[in-house]
């Protein structure tokens, strides 16, 4: 499963900062998820829980942020936010848009208790 093997990277992440921390507790750990990554934040949120357990990140509350795409109309050269695939211009509705950003998934931040 996708989200699976995201929550293990975002635990590896975790592990590593507590190790720097010199074993602290991870309490939560933010992160951003990309429209267009393909993540279901339930699905992620259910995986890490279920991964957690038994890791410094046990209790650890994860805060998903989602990050909207940028869309540029090749035809009109609107500009507008894309949450989808293959979006269509706001504007004029041609499906030449050049998309950009949207899919990345990034730790932004981790609170981490000694
Ligand atoms: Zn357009």
């Amino acid at each position: 499963m996708h989200e699976a093997s995201i929550a293990q990277s975002i635990l590896d992440i975790a592990a590593r900062h507590a190790d720097g921390a010199r074993g602290g507790r991870i309490t939560s750990i933010t992160v951003t998820v990309g429209a267009l990554a393909a993540v279901e934040p339930e699905c992620l949120r259910f995986a890490f829980e279920a991964l957690a357990r038994g890791t410094g990140a046990e209790h650890a509350t994860l805060e998903i942020r989602e990050d909207e795409g940028r869309g540029a109309c090749r035809a009109c050269g609107a500009e507008f936010a894309v949450t989808e695939f293959l979006p269509l211009c706001a504007r004029c509705g041609s499906p030449e848009v050049h998309v950009s950003g949207g899919d990345a998934l990034t730790v932004d931040s981790m609170e981490i208790e000694p």
